[in-house]
């Protein structure tokens, strides 16, 4: 890969150990370029013995490391942290490379990704126990934060870097160790964080990476190990309710981060000009392929029209092309799958009696590619309503009460994230009390930022990454009674 500086980052076997190794059989699958589908590399296909390694090297090292001092770990993830800064350039454009983004948003994800470290770093020295008034005389209640043991992190091709830095960061901070199997669609960024890892002074064992063509099957061992003590999984609620059950015959700790239906609310009473603003970048950001992207866009009958006529403005504006090229805005979606699920959700769409203002079909660019697109006039048979979209495409509702909006907000199992934009103060205040999501953005369409939880409701899962909560994911409470 011509592209990259830094030839050492690009690895294609797996991690175990601080060791690359092959599978046993020699068995490797190939990664893709989603851009012209052209071969990026061909990367090690682990199955259960090698799993297995990769759990007991994880536990063995989970005995050591986590009677490390928590400034002693703070320090090597620091260097972790400044690595990944060093290399930044060539670290997005691997994810470009393999994931498709558009290269400014793969810096973006680096500066993401990397502030999860930089925090959690911090946070290793900050886990706080408690003492509590003891009921008799002679006992002392003392509460202590421990690691819960080895974690098994299982994670998306969207954000193939910031999704493995926001639970390895923390995971590592608490003194747990870490299985990682990434996305089979982006396992090089995966590998470059490893490498880095290594670099910044990992013990052997901390830190592993499982590339698989199986998950179904790494799965199964992850979830089913007596080792692993803790799932954290990123990706759809469909694989997420699986690994729920997989997980209940160990009864393992788990946060999951799942699908989302994200609706977005312009009120009669909107900056419009703001509101468009939001609504490009939470819509089209990664070519629509985030669970936090506007998924139903609703908007009051009095500014519809208008909101209409600028918005279609934009949409036509956005520069579709190679991610590579620092002035497009839309890449190619992840793979020929994407693409053929957002062409069925429009075709559907159209035959229940859906209008396309702009767009509608495969752009011409290339096989992975989508037309921006604009869809008025759905109903609610139709998929476009009840699917999480995940491609380049803008679901447009008219409303006018603002009562039955809420509802109609609510009206799904997912509840990761809702935004709406209006200006009363007792509007903006109800309706984000009552909107069922794990997070609301008011008169913002970007919500993302480390010092802040991230994490949904309802069938978007449970757990928190980020902020202060985000290192309870990794500990687990001990009480000690004391009789003195
Ligand atoms: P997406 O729709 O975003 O690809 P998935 O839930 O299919 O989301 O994938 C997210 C992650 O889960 C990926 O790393 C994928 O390999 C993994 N995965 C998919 N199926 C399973 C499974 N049955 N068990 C464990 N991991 C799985």
């Amino acid at each position: 890969m011509k592209e990259i500086k830094n030839e050492k980052l690009l690895r294609n076997k797996s991690f175990i150990n601080n060791e690359w190794i092959n599978s046993l059989l020699n068995k490797k699958f190939s990664v893709y370029n989603p851009l012209d589908l052209s071969l990026l590399s061909s990367v090690t296909d682990c199955g259960e013995k090698e799993t297995k390694k990769a759990i007991d090297s994880a536990y063995n090292a989970f005995i050591l490391w986590k009677d490390w001092t928590p400034s002693k770990r703070s320090q090597i993830i620091r260097n972790w942290y400044n690595l990944i800064l060093e290399n930044k350039e060539d670290l997005a454009r691997i994810i470009t490379l393999e994931q498709g983004k558009p290269i400014k948003e793969s810096l973006g994800e680096i500066d993401y990704g990397a502030s999860f470290v930089d925090w959690f770093a911090e946070e290793a020295k900050r886990i706080y126990g408690d003492i509590i008034s003891s009921n008799e005389p002679d006992k002392r209640i003392i509460v202590l934060k421990q690691p819960v043991g080895v974690v098994a992190a299982i994670t998306p091709w969207n954000f193939p870097i910031a999704m493995i830095t926001r639970k390895v960061a923390p995971a590592l901070a608490a003194g747990c160790t870490v299985v990682l199997k990434p996305s089979e669609d982006t396992p090089l960024s995966a590998l470059a964080l490893a490498y880095l890892g290594k670099k910044a002074g990992f013990p052997k064992g901390v830190f592993n990476v499982i590339t698989t063509n199986n998950p179904q099957n790494v799965g199964e061992i992850l979830t089913k190990s007596l080792k692993i003590k803790k799932i954290s999984f990123t990706g759809s609620s469909k694989v997420g309710k699986i690994l729920i059950k997989q997980s209940s015959s160990t009864v393992k700790k788990l946060s999951m981060e799942l699908g989302g239906n994200a609706p977005f609310i312009i009120f009669d009473d909107a900056d419009i000009d703001l509101a468009i603003k939001g609504v490009m970048l939470s819509k089209f950001r990664n070519s629509g392929q985030t669970c936090i992207c506007a998924n139903r866009i609703y908007v009051q009958k009095r500014v519809y029209e208008s909101f209409l006529k600028k918005f279609i403005i934009k949409v036509k504006n956005l520069k579709v092309g190679s991610g590579l090229n620092s002035s497009v805005d839309i890449g190619p979606l992840i793979n020929k799958d994407a693409t053929k699920k957002i062409l069925k959700i429009l075709d559907d769409a159209l035959h229940k009696g859906a209008k396309i203002l702009l767009g509608g079909k495969k752009h011409n660019y290339g096989n992975n590619f989508v037309e921006p697109t604009i869809v008025t006039n759905i109903s609610d048979d139709m998929l476009i309503c009840s699917t999480e979209i995940f491609g380049p495409v803008a679901a447009i509702y008219l409303f006018d009460d603002e009562k039955e909006i809420i509802k109609i907000a609510n009206d799904t199992r997912a509840g990761l994230a809702a935004y709406f934009y209006g200006k009363d103060n007792s509007k903006i205040w109800k309706t984000a009390e009552e909107l069922e999501y794990g997070m609301v953005g008011v008169n913002t369409g970007l919500i993302s930022t480390t010092i802040a939880p991230f994490g949904g409701v309802k069938e978007s899962g449970f757990g928190r990454e980020g902020s202060k909560y985000g290192i309870n994911e990794y500990t687990v409470l001990k009480y000690i009674c004391m009789k003195i």
